[in-house]
């Protein structure tokens, strides 16, 4: 019994405020590498990881009521320190898109096995004395799945 009929909805006006500008400026070498460095350890333009900085920076002021300028300085100067975060954060997201028993999985070595267990894939039986896939991952820390030869990966033709 609702009478509302509300009146078609003007399409959102890509107006003004989302027009953007290009910003030519100079910075030393030394920040111009390792900005480089970190865009190509993310695998994001140059440009983003910039824009994204000077946003941090600009929000970071805002709110500090510090001036923008000193915060760029902040900014330019906590990139490196930064950098590991960040690179922390890539391989978290690596981690999660790669999950899965062999997620990080680098290789497979060859063995025969010692004892019984199942493949870490399909869950198989895998008896002693049979032959089996140890996987080695790119973190020596992490647990190494045993894998049958069913589930290995095959050479794309
Ligand atoms: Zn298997």
């Amino acid at each position: 019994m609702s009478q509302e009929e509300s009146p078609p909805q003007p399409p959102p006006e890509d107006g003004d405020e989302k027009k953007e500008r290009v910003l030519h400026t100079r910075v030393p070498a030394v920040l111009e590498q390792e900005l480089k460095r970190l865009a190509q350890n993310i695998r994001v333009p140059v440009s983003n990881l910039v824009r994204t900085i000077l946003e941090d920076a600009v929000a970071v002021a805002d709110r500090a009521g510090r001036g923008v300028e000193e915060e760029l300085h902040r900014a330019a100067g906590r990139v490196s320190a930064q950098r590991e975060a960040i690179l922390r954060k890539r391989d978290e997201v690596v981690g999660r898109t790669k999950s899965g028993p062999l997620g990080g999985i680098v290789g497979f070595q060859p063995m025969v096995l010692a004892t019984d267990t199942h493949c870490a894939v399909c869950d198989a039986e895998l008896s002693a004395g049979e032959s089996a896939h140890l996987g080695v991952h790119s973190d020596p820390a992490a647990p190494r799945p045993i894998v049958c030869d069913a589930c290995l990966p095959r050479p794309k033709k």
